[in-house]
């Protein structure tokens, strides 16, 4: 059954408006987006970081270089992934979250000409960071220092370019079970070897995926099984894996080194407990980060050039 995204996300938003952060799905379209964004705009303090890094429509032209952590952060020297090229295509243009620092550009780059070899089509990039990263009005907690990116599990349309309007408004696939137990029959070998790959990049922290991926991978995953290390359960990550690289500068705040082992073991179990799959909302609203919350020389990123 498909889920009423829009009216949840929607009632949701009334609901903590303005403290929450919208959940925005790799799968909202452009109309949701525009209304999150409105609702986000009218409610947040002038000081709020997500307001201000949301204005800057270039990125800092200065050194590249990440500051911070990657939930509390900027990027200087951010560069534009093109919205496709051998092997990718953008979703979600309007958004123009697709920049980030040059390594992260050059390591998507390098995924989609893998992909390629691999038989996948092109792969679909979802969000990666705003121009000077940093919060943003709808979504993410991370995705700050320009090092993250949400790459689609539904593959591109085979030969051919999505058109513009396509890209706004065409939903990704859902590859988990409604009770979040397990992968359904949209889970592919061709996924597996994606996450495969993309996790056998040495560039490459952690990637998230729902549990139910996690388990699926550890499953099905045969022969060297080192790399199911870095792939890591999360919440959602149900239509998108959300990938995140080392930190290349000091500065920039490495998160607890991944656990050893593969993952497969208790540690998953503890993720398919009810009250796991299916959390109670928290009583308390996040904190809104404010300007001064972040590192100082995220300001000279966001007053730069
Ligand atoms: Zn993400």
């Amino acid at each position: 059954m498909k889920r009423p995204a829009f009216a949840l996300g929607l009632s949701i938003l009334t609901l903590c408006v303005p403290l929450c952060v919208p959940h925005a799905r790799a799968e909202t379209n452009a109309a949701e987006e525009a209304q999150y964004r409105a609702e986000a705009l009218r409610n947040l303090p002038q000081n709020a970081a997500r307001r201000l890094f949301s204005i800057p429509v270039n990125p800092a032209r200065l050194p590249a270089q990440a500051v911070g952590a990657y939930g509390k952060g900027c990027v200087a020297g951010a560069v534009q992934l093109a919205p496709e090229g051998p092997g990718w295509q953008v979703m979600r243009l309007s958004r123009a979250r697709n920049f980030g620092h040059p390594n992260l550009v050059a390591w998507i780059q390098g995924l989609a000409a893998g992909a390629r070899k691999d038989g996948w089509p092109d792969l679909l990039i979802g969000d990666m960071a705003q121009p000077r990263g940093g919060p943003m009005l709808t979504g993410h907690a991370s995705h700050q220092l320009g090092l993250e990116v949400d790459i689609w599990l539904t593959p591109a349309p085979a030969q051919r370019v999505l058109t513009m309007a396509e890209r706004e408004e065409m939903p990704a696939i859902d590859l988990v079970q409604p009770d979040l137990l397990d992968v359904n029959a949209g889970f592919t070998p061709g996924h597996l070897a994606l996450l495969r790959r993309a996790a056998l990049m040495p560039e490459v922290d952690r990637i998230f995926v729902n549990a139910a991926i996690k388990r699926a991978a550890c499953r099905d995953a045969a022969g060297e099984r080192g790399w199911l290390r870095k792939v890591r359960p999360w919440p959602g990550h149900t239509h998108h894996f959300h990938v995140a690289l080392k930190c290349p500068n000091a500065g920039c705040g490495n998160r607890n080194p991944v656990p050893a082992g593969d993952g497969c073991g208790k540690d998953l179990a503890h993720w398919f407990r009810e009250e796991v799959r299916f959390p109670r909302k928290p009583d308390v609203a996040p904190k809104i980060l404010r300007l001064n919350d972040l590192p100082q020389a995220c300001r000279k990123v966001l007053a730069a050039p």
